[in-house]
């Protein structure tokens, strides 16, 4: 199909875009999600302002002891860094399982993070790695923990006119192992149900456990009883397997076409296993 007619703009400063978006205008990154919903006229919006020409949204680098990673870098970009495979190697093997190589290609960090779908793989990744995000409105900047940024399905806590500058995570210490297991909807490659583990085990005993679930209920999550119940254990199987059973305690979790609430329940246990023994396997 074909959208209905818009004004485009492509500012070159993050100011210019500030200000165009202040009027109105809805922003444009990769158009992986939000052309195709223009194409299907459940998106109309009247001016588009691309981000893609402006250079300062455009990076990854490492700084004070995280990486940085600017709104419109794309997924490939982030699977492919050398910098982010090696200091934050989570979010370069979430990347990589997004989509197809076209989709990563075009589709950025801050254009899948601001779009909040509900079965899309890096909130899970952000919520175990403790990420934030950077906001610049026309009112000046603001940093949101992953936790507080995603709120529903599609729903953020970005205001009308507010743009993600960027995403910070944490450069991974010594003694950490991370993995990022999903079950894919095999024609999208979005995540049924997508498992994010990162966990740090000393002298024997694990003494840092946070695990990042998406695709389950409405927005991703920390899986704070499962993360419990790692802690203090040495890691054996039945530890992750009693870890991984309450990994959906409490949460209502979605049902569509693709599947039922009790077998997304279901997968999300034997993902969260998955996720977690594959993380202390990469403990160095
Ligand atoms: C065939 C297909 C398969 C896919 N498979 C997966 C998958 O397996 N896993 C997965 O996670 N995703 C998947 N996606 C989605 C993909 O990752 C998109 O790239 C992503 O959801 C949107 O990023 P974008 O850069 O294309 O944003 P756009 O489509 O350009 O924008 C999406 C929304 O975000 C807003 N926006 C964009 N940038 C910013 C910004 N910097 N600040 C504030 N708002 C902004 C836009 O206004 C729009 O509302 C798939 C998409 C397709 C088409």
């Amino acid at each position: 199909m074909i959208p209905q007619t818009f004004e485009y703009t492509a500012p070159k400063t993050l100011d210019e875009a500030v200000a165009l978006a202040e009027g109105g205008a809805k922003l444009l990154a990769g158009g992986m999600s939000l052309i195709p919903m223009m194409k299907l006229r459940l998106a109309a919006p009247e001016h588009l302002v691309d981000l893609g020409r402006i250079k300062d949204l455009n990076y990854i680098r490492e700084e004070g002891g995280a990486l940085h990673i600017g709104a419109t870098a794309t997924h490939y970009s982030v699977e492919s860094s050398a910098l982010v495979r090696a200091k934050c190697p989570l979010l370069a093997e979430t990347a990589s399982s997004i989509g197809d190589v076209q989709v990563r290609n075009m589709g950025t960090m801050g254009g899948s993070v601001a779009h909040a779908d509900p079965s899309a793989d890096y909130p899970a990744a952000l919520q175990a790695l403790e990420a934030t995000v950077v906001i610049r409105g026309a009112k000046g900047e603001r940093t949101v923990s992953a936790a507080d940024f995603f709120v529903d399905s599609f729903t953020t806590t970005l205001e009308p006119g507010e743009i993600i500058r960027e995403i910070v995570v944490p450069v991974e210490e010594a003694g950490i192992g991370t993995s990022y297991q999903k079950n894919v909807q095999p024609a999208s490659g979005f995540a049924i149900v997508g498992v994010a583990a990162r966990i740090k085990r000393s002298s024997g005993k694990i003494t840092l456990a946070r695990i990042g679930v998406t695709g389950l209920s409405n927005r991703a999550f920390r899986a704070t009883a499962a993360e419990k119940a790692l802690e203090g254990k040495a890691g054996s199987a039945a530890e992750i397997q009693a870890a991984a059973a309450v990994v959906a305690q409490g949460i209502e979790a979605n049902a569509d076409l693709h599947a039922s609430a009790d077998y997304r329940r279901h997968l999300a246990v034997i993902y969260a296993a998955k996720a977690i023994t594959a993380a202390l396997g990469r403990i160095a």
